[in-house]
């Protein structure tokens, strides 16, 4: 049987007709090697920022509805450019967006999660020997609604599909060769990884390392899917493999640092110190589709029996997140709610970290040294965040990456010239 590979092409390897070509060549060289092949491509070059600007010039609150219908018709565009480039190739291809696939989602809009893809119409254009090109970012609802997965959910569509089709390997193509030590756009002399785990991958980009969006590497933990992330322009280098914590040679304590600004603090004072007061507000958040990240509560005040709880979210969510606790407020009987979104939340990740003590301290003392102070901290068993002043995040990440010695002799090539052919 023909095995079947899924490659995913980001928003700046379509970003114009010549690009699009180049992804042509990529793909068909798969099929060349004998391969069926799935393509995903995201919507191209800023295609999405600007729809989204579009938007909020027109209305600073849209709903989520229309945003989505919005949103999903940028990859519209490039699936039928790709395919109408494979075809001047001569080779036989088709598009199909997330309606026509049958990529189900649940019924939320701008971060619905994948339920479950249709495969029957892939396998008959498979077997009829076509190129498949699917539109990412975008799912449907039961009721026909369309959806989208969230920004960057490009990721997530390819690995599902890929999950799906049980595909040999799902390759992420991108503007940079692979996964870093951190953003080489911040720290040009970053080291790519030749691998990294699932879990500490997992970690990153929940921590804000958006090379990969997190439920894609979610997904192929949860099914195994054998995951690269190369650069479109630099095919000979192999990139990045990502694949599970067993196969893994563990030799330094931090494998990555990440920054994310995406998040808002929220601290909400003078809760009463009582049974079912966390509970309350974090169970109506939850019934919003709010997601939260760090949380604290200070130690209850003797006095006035109270304490203080924060937490943050993503800033996107802010005003929906305002209202809902505006709307508990007399049931909760709190004090006053405020808000700060001059906040980043700067992370290490790595699996070596696990049992290794004095990681923390040193991560600690770095921010010191470099006048930077701590507002909240998280960690898990492979993780170490803390919040910062914004302003300080891109100088707490570059002093970390020095202090665990993760810098590389060489300079990392983001957005890599188009290769000769
Ligand atoms: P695409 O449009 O191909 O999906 P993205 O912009 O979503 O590309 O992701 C690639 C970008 O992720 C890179 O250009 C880089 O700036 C950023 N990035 C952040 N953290 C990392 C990291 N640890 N390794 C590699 N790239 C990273
Ligand atoms: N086009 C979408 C975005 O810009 C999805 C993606 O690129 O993965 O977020
Ligand atoms: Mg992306």
């Amino acid at each position: 049987m023909r095995k079947i590979i899924v490659q995913k092409f980001g928003g700046t390897s379509v970003a114009d007709t010549e690009k699009i070509k180049n992804v042509a060549r990529t793909v068909i060289k798969e099929k060349e090697n004998g391969n069926d092949v799935v393509v995903v491509v995201s919507a191209m070059g800023h295609t999405t920022d600007y729809l989204v600007k579009m938007a909020h010039d027109l209305n600073p609150n849209p709903s989520g509805r229309e945003m989505d219908m919005l949103l999903s018709t940028g990859e519209g565009v490039s699936i039928a450019l790709l395919a109408i480039a494979l075809q001047a190739a001569g080779y036989e291809a088709v598009s199909f967006n997330a309606m026509q696939v049958g990529i189900m989602t649940e019924n939320v809009h701008s971060k619905a999660r994948i339920i479950d893809i249709k495969t029957e119409k892939l396998r008959k254009n498979l077997n009829e020997g076509k190129i498949i090109v699917v539109a990412g970012f975008q799912g449907v609802t039961e009721d026909g609604e369309i959806t989208t997965l969230g920004r960057g959910g490009s990721d997530t569509s390819a690995v599902a599909l890929a999950a799906a089709l049980n595909a040999e390997r799902c390759d992420i193509y991108t503007d940079v060769e692979g996964v870093y030590t951190t953003d080489p756009r911040v720290v040009p002399n970053a080291s790519r990884l030749e691998q990294i785990s699932y879990e500490e991958m997992l970690e990153l980009a929940h921590a804000g390392a958006n090379v990969l969006h997190p439920r894609s590497v979610e997904t192929a933990k949860q099914f195994n899917v054998p995951l690269r992330v190369r650069s479109s322009f630099k095919l000979e280098n192999l990139g990045t493999l990502i694949l599970g914590v067993d196969n893994m040679e563990i030799y330094k304590p931090v494998a990555g640092v990440a920054a994310d600004l995406s998040q808002a603090r929220i601290v909400v004072c003078d809760v009463p110190d009582k049974p079912g007061s966390a509970a309350l507000i974090f169970s109506k958040l939850a019934k919003e589709n709010i997601s939260v990240d760090m949380i604290i509560q200070s130690y209850a005040r003797k006095i006035s029996n109270t304490n203080d709880i924060a937490f943050t979210i993503e800033k996107s969510d802010l005003p929906k997140t305002m209202a809902t606790l505006e709307s508990m407020k007399n049931e909760l009987n709190c004090g006053e709610i405020k808000v700060d979104d001059n906040i980043a939340k700067v992370s290490i990740v790595g699996a070596g970290m696990i049992d290794r003590p004095g990681i923390a301290s040193t991560m600690f003392e770095t921010l010191a040294q470099n006048d930077i102070n701590i507002r909240m901290i998280s960690t898990s068993e492979i993780k170490i965040s803390c919040l910062v002043d914004k302003e300080k995040a891109q100088q707490a990440v570059k002093a970390l990456h020095k202090v665990f010695e993760l810098e590389s002799d060489e300079v990392a090539v983001v957005k890599g010239d188009l290769p000769d052919v």
